[in-house]
């Protein structure tokens, strides 16, 4: 059993509705892998004469240069309650929240990880040249090892940046298990196919998410058919009955952009939506990636399996490659639907920071209502908190600092001057963190950074690795290409 207390700490609370809001001068109580309790920081003892209660005092927070002060970020104390007050005997490693906000460690609720290998190098092209031109190209030269060096990248960048689960959607995901396993992160793994894989690939990759939904407790894994215009329906109602009868879920693409919807409609009558619903996939339970072409009609189907059934909204992506639309959140969660933030790979968002993905859909959502009351800052961090965990499978497990919960947390310093004065630390939060004022990350836990550093891996080995290979991978003399996009 292992004890861990972070000491005074402002907390992040997303209540499932209505206002979020941060609870000054906190200690989160873990063991082992779980939070077991949130209570108010214990004063010091009369007798602790080090006056460590000087900081992170009630209101706190309001007064610029009150947090993270030179010295106060995130320092760890030793065995045995280094806070100076008294009954902390056993409580185990002791972290200095003071000047910190504790936030649910972030889940990227839809990503390709191992594509920050393409980061830039498919810039300014339409959709069509996007996959035509450059990735389904540049894929042609995947392997493992590419994979595994391109993953391990990943999980460094998403951990320094505060995501401690991500849900990804690609290609030797044995390879992206192993990455995360070593880096300490929390991954949802679909292994991804095509109809033109032919049987035996859409079995391979279906029994990889057999192998690595077994694989580690910090692991699971979905059934990932790349899309509703890459995958037959014969092959997605295959997929269906493979979920349901083995308690799987499905992540795929659908309903990318509006022309997609349309096309389906032309030619088959029907839009992605409907074809979900049609093949057992809404049924089964599914991660949505997208759903920019969701259409108003769709929203009563979508509704009727809103206990299963999710979207991962990528906004950055659907403004990089100029798909006219973004997700319909407003109306998904009017249909009770969650709705999860992502990122997608970064050979098209080139981050996988999610702060920026927060902002992004706020700032998007806004102005697709044409209301810049909707997606208020309470809405934008429900959605990148219990929304996303929702979207990675994982409602109860993560997403909400509470006791119960795995100990997934990011300890961020609000100090820097892109973020001070603070009036209300849920508007840094949103509109103006970035991802390098994360101080401290555990997940189940864990600490996997303490002080702006990986515990878990070497990161200039990963660097000299990405880079070293980086070239290899987007080498198109070979020619050829895995998949044609047209929608
Ligand atoms: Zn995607």
């Amino acid at each position: 059993m292992t004890r861990m207390l972070i000491r005074n700490v402002a907390v992040l609370v997303v209540p499932e509705q209505g206002e979020c809001r941060v609870d000054e001068a906190q200690d989160i109580h873990i063991q082992d892998n779980l939070i077991t309790a949130i209570t108010p920081t214990t004063p010091p003892t009369a007798n602790a004469a080090r006056g460590a209660s000087a900081a992170g005092g009630p209101g706190a927070m309001g007064g610029a240069g009150d947090m993270g002060g030179p010295g106060a970020a995130g320092g760890v104390g030793g065995a045995g309650g280094s806070g100076g007050s008294g009954g902390e005997l056993g409580v185990g490693e002791v972290v200095d929240g003071t000047g910190l906000v504790a936030v649910p460690g972030l889940v990227n609720s839809h990503t390709h990880s191992p594509m920050v290998m393409m980061r830039g190098a498919a810039e300014d092209l339409s959709i069509e040249d996007w996959f035509n031109q450059r990735i389904w190209p540049v894929e042609v030269n995947l392997t493992p090892e590419r994979v595994r060096v391109g993953a391990r990248l990943a999980c460094a960048e998403m951990l320094l940046a505060g995501v401690t689960t991500f849900v990804d959607h690609y290609f030797h995901a044995d390879q992206i298990a192993a990455a995360a396993i070593e880096s300490g992160i929390r991954a949802d793994l679909a292994p991804t196919y095509f109809s033109s894989a032919g049987q035996d690939g859409i079995n391979a990759a279906i029994d990889t998410t057999r192998e690595l939904s077994q694989l580690h407790p910090r692991v699971t894994a979905s059934l990932g058919p790349h899309a509703t215009y890459t995958v037959s329906d014969d092959d997605l109602k295959r997929t269906a009955e493979i979920a349901r009868a083995e308690g799987l879920r499905i992540h795929l693409h659908a309903a990318e952009t509006d022309e997609q919807t349309q096309a389906s409609l032309d030619n088959h009558g029907v839009t992605p939506i409907q074809v979900l619903e049609r093949t057992g996939v809404l049924d089964a339970g599914a991660l949505i990636a997208h759903g920019c072409g969701i259409r108003e009609s769709d929203l009563p189907i979508l509704e009727r399996y809103a206990d299963r059934t999710t979207v991962a909204s990528c906004p950055k992506v659907y403004l990089k490659l100029a798909m006219g639309e973004v997700t319909p959140i407003k109306g998904l969660r009017s249909a009770g639907v969650h709705v999860g933030v992502g990122t997608d790979g970064a050979a098209v968002h080139n981050t996988l920071d999610v702060w920026e993905a927060i902002r992004m859909v706020a700032l998007t959502q806004k102005q697709r209502e044409h209301d810049a009351e909707w997606m208020a800052l309470s809405d934008a961090l429900r959605l990148a908190t219990r929304g996303s965990a929702a979207a990675a499978g994982l409602a109860d497990q993560v997403g909400v600092l509470e006791p119960g919960r795995q100990a997934d947390i990011a300890l961020v310093d609000l100090g820097a001057p892109h973020n001070q004065p603070i009036h209300d630390p849920r508007a840094a939060l949103v509109y103006s963190v970035r991802a390098s004022d994360v101080v401290t990350v555990l997940v189940a836990g864990k600490v996997v950074v303490r002080d702006r550093r990986l515990t878990t891996v070497d990161l200039d080995e990963i660097l000299a690795d990405a880079k070293s290979l980086a070239h290899t991978l987007v080498d198109l003399s070979k020619g050829g290409a895995i998949q044609h996009y047209g929608p």
